[in-house]
């Protein structure tokens, strides 16, 4: 069994993106500048802002946040996201969800300018992704690929099995793992909480995907001797054998998952360190105006 080392690719990935950064700053460029909108006061939300900062400053990016009380009204936040979408020195910006209820989110999403939304959600990327034009593609469904990418996993003609089908996760990921790209050109079943016969389907998948949100959900019995299986789901729970009183747990049981499979992502440590990185690799791209020139 292989264990794939998001904490590591991470790293390798965040190195190559100050190498290029610092390139552009030798030859007086600008660097890369990510921005984000935060609304309201939710711990995590602060959390993964914060954390988006400092990654940004590790690998020499400007970043900024723009954040907001939870009563701002929705024209006032339209008002921003049309600041930012002309601002030259802007290369791109996320709108930190979930937002109160007051703020249609969608709206929101949609009146990002596709080629600023380097969280990849707005439909015009969503659509381009789709159908295999250059586009930014959310972190998770990214981190994924270029994990897969990164461990040198072959998945042409491939039994892939996606468990979940989340517009930021299982939906994307099934797209990218049936597209005629490498990685990809994978035979891709997608389930979901209406899917008959789960174990049947998932114990026939070469490459099991699992973003279902539900700890250990995933048991040996479920997966085929050498599978490839990559845990997307992260859940504190409960524990009397840390002194914090809480472990991370995957949606996979780890621990009698990971001896029959060939490669296996770990919670912590796997999909999750390559969430910001996704985001990095993005703004790069936007500063560089790789995907809409
Ligand atoms: P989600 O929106 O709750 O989607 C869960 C999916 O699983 C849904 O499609 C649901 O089916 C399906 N499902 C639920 N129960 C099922 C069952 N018993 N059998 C079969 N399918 C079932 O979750 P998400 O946002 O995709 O996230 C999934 C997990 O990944 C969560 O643990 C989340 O915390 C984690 N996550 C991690 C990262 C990271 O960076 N590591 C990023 C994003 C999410 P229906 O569509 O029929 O409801």
């Amino acid at each position: 069994m292989e264990l794939i080392d998001g904490k590591k690719i991470g790293t390798e990935i965040k190195r190559e993106i100050a190498e290029q950064v610092k390139k552009m700053i030798d030859a007086d460029e600008r660097p890369p500048h990510l921005a984000a909108i935060l609304v309201g006061n939710d711990p995590a939300s602060e959390t993964y802002v914060t954390s988006k900062g400092k990654a940004c400053k590790e690998v020499g990016f400007d970043s900024s946040t723009y954040k907001f009380e939870s009563d701002i009204t929705e024209e006032e936040l339209l008002e921003t996201v049309e600041f930012l979408n002309n601002d030259p020195e802007i290369d791109g910006f996320i709108v930190q969800l979930p937002l109160p209820d007051h703020i249609d989110e969608n709206k929101v999403i949609q009146a990002i300018s596709p080629e600023k939304d380097v969280d990849g959600f707005h439909p015009v990327n969503v659509g381009r992704m789709t159908i295999g034009l250059p586009a930014y593609v959310s972190a998770t469904p990214n981190g994924i690929m270029e994990l897969i990418k990164r461990s040198g996993i072959e998945t042409e003609g491939e039994n892939c099995v996606v468990l979940g089908r989340s517009n930021i996760v299982g939906r994307p990921v099934s797209i990218l793992m049936s597209r005629t790209t490498n990685p990809g050109n994978a035979t891709v079943t997608v389930c979901h909480s209406r899917t008959k016969n789960l174990k049947e389907i998932t114990s026939k998948a070469d490459i099991l995907i699992v973003a279902i949100g539900k700890p250990e959900f995933v048991t040996a019995d479920m997966v085929k001797e050498g599978a490839i299986v990559i845990d997307v789901g992260i859940h504190r729970v409960e524990s009397s054998e840390t002194k914090s009183g809480f472990r991370l747990k995957g949606d996979v049981k780890y621990d009698e998952v990971a001896p029959k499979c060939s490669f296996i992502t770990p919670v912590p440590g796997g999909v999750g360190p390559m969430t910001i990185v996704s985001l990095l690799m993005n703004t790069l791209k936007a500063r560089k105006k790789e995907i809409y020139s």
